[in-house]
C-alpha cells in the first residue's frame, strides 16, 4: 500500500473509532481530537457520509458561531453475532455500536454432535434475523469464542457438554455451514476484548485481564489493544508453574496454576462433599459451610502468588479478575488480592488495583462481536 493510501486508511479509522467511541461529535472536534485540518476531516466525513456510515444528526451547542452538526455512526447498517460456545452457550445479535439487539442463551443437546449444533446455532441466527428482518448482507459476521485453541482436544473440552468434538476442526466447520464470515477466538481473549471496551479496561492503557472460570486464562492489553504475541497464544496464565512436583495438568506439565485455581479445581477438590459444580460451591458457601470457605481462600491464595508474578514480570496499571469467579466470588477475590500485595516485589507496584470486573454473563459474545465490528470498519475503504 502507498504511504498515501495508509495515511488517508488511518485517518478514516482514527476518525470512525472516535465518532463510534464518543458520538455524536462535530466536525470542528474531530478537527481538535484528530489534529488533522478541517478540509481534511471534511472530505473524510463527507465520503463516510455517502457510504451511509456517518449520519448528520442533529446541532450541538453553538461556541460562538452558527450551531455545529453533530455526526454519528449509522449504528444499523451492519450487525454482527457474537457466540459464547461453552458450558452454556450465548448468543446475541449487536448493531455497530455493539449494542445488544438480541440475547439469547441456548442450551445444546450435548448428545448432538458438531455438526447438528452448529446447524441448531444457525437456525437460531437466521430465525433472530427474520424476526428484526435483517437482510443477511447486512450481517457483516459471525464471531465464536471457544476454550482452548481451535478446540483441540483437552480435558477441558472432555470434561464440557462438548464431548465428541475432540477432532473437529470448528473452523472449518462453522466456515462450511455458516453463510458469514467465521471468526474463532479462545474465550479467555474474548472476554479481554470486552473489557476493554465495556468493562474497567476502558479506563486503562495497560492491562492484565485474567479469565478465571472452568479453566484460567487472560490477556495482556497494551495501548488499548490485545497483545497476541508471535504465534497468537499471548496471556496463557493458567499454565504458569506454581509448584513442579503439583498436580498433573492436561496441558501435560505440573503444577500448573489453574490446576488449584480454576472454578474446575475448586468443584474437583469439594467432591467428596457431593459437589459436582460451582453452583452447589457458591450455595454452600452462602450457607456458611467452612470448608467450602476455606478452599475458596487456599484457591484465592494461590491465585494471588499468579497475580504478584504477573505484577512483578508486567508492572501493569490493573489486573482484572473476570469470569465466573471474577463475577461471583468476593472471598476469593479478596483472598487473591491480599496474597498478591504480600508478595508483590517492588513497594511501587504494591498498589496496583486489583479489580472484580463488572461485565455480566454477555460480555464474551460481546467481545468478539465487537472485535469484528472493529475490524470491519477499519477495513471499510
Ligand atoms: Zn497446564
Amino acid at each position: 500500500m502507498g504511504n498515501q493510501k495508509l495515511i488517508r486508511k488511518i485517518n478514516r479509522s482514527e476518525i470512525i473509532e472516535l465518532i463510534k467511541k464518543d458520538g455524536p461529535l462535530s466536525r470542528v472536534e474531530l478537527t481538535r481530537r484528530t489534529g488533522l485540518s478541517l478540509p481534511s476531516i471534511s472530505r473524510i466525513v463527507n465520503q463516510l457520509i455517502k457510504e451511509q456510515l456517518v449520519l448528520e444528526r442533529g446541532k450541538g451547542p453553538s461556541s460562538g458561531g452558527k450551531k455545529p452538526i453533530l455526526l454519528e455512526i449509522n449504528a444499523n447498517r451492519g450487525y454482527a453475532f457474537g457466540v459464547e460456545l461453552a458450558r452454556k452457550t450465548y448468543l446475541l445479535l449487536c448493531n455497530l455500536l455493539g449494542e445488544i439487539i438480541v440475547q439469547k442463551e441456548v442450551i445444546p443437546n450435548a448428545s448432538q454432535g458438531p455438526y447438528s449444533i452448529a446447524n441448531s446455532l444457525l437456525q437460531e441466527m437466521k430465525n433472530i434475523q427474520k424476526v428484526f428482518e435483517i437482510p443477511s448482507h447486512q450481517i457483516i459476521g459471525v464471531g465464536i469464542a471457544t476454550p482452548g485453541y481451535k478446540f483441540k482436544a483437552t480435558d477441558l473440552i472432555k470434561e464440557s457438554p462438548f464431548a465428541g468434538w475432540e477432532n473437529t476442526d470448528i473452523v472449518d466447520l462453522f466456515s462450511s455451514i455458516f453463510p458469514y464470515p467465521v471468526t474463532i477466538e479462545n474465550i479467555a481473549r474474548a472476554s479481554t476484548l470486552a473489557e476493554v471496551q465495556f468493562g474497567w479496561g476502558n479506563q486503562y492503557d495497560y492491562f492484565f485481564y485474567i479469565y478465571a472460570d472452568w479453566g484460567i486464562g487472560g490477556g495482556i492489553v497494551h495501548q488499548g489493544k490485545l497483545l497476541r504475541g508471535a504465534t497468537g497464544t499471548c496471556g496463557e496464565f493458567g499454565h504458569i508453574t506454581i509448584d513442579q512436583d503439583g498436580i498433573p495438568c492436561y496441558c501435560g506439565n505440573r503444577g500448573c496454576l489453574e490446576q488449584y485455581t480454576s472454578t474446575a479445581s475448586i468443584v474437583r477438590e469439594l467432591k467428596q462433599r457431593g459437589i459436582s459444580n460451582f453452583d452447589q460451591v457458591m450455595e454452600s458457601l452462602n450457607k456458611g459451610d467452612k470448608v467450602v470457605e476455606s478452599v475458596l481462600k487456599k484457591a484465592g491464595q494461590a491465585m494471588g502468588k499468579g497475580i504478584a508474578n504477573l505484577v512483578n514480570l508486567l508492572n501493569p496499571q490493573a489486573v482484572i479478575i473476570g469470569g465466573e469467579i471474577g463475577n461471583r466470588c468476593g472471598i476469593f477475590c479478596e483472598e487473591a488480592t491480599y496474597t498478591a500485595k504480600e508478595n508483590i516485589f517492588s513497594l511501587l507496584a504494591v498498589n496496583t488495583p486489583i479489580l472484580k470486573s463488572n461485565l455480566g454473563r454477555e460480555s464474551i459474545a460481546l467481545g468478539i462481536a465487537s472485535e469484528i465490528i472493529s475490524t470491519h470498519l477499519a477495513q471499510l475503504i
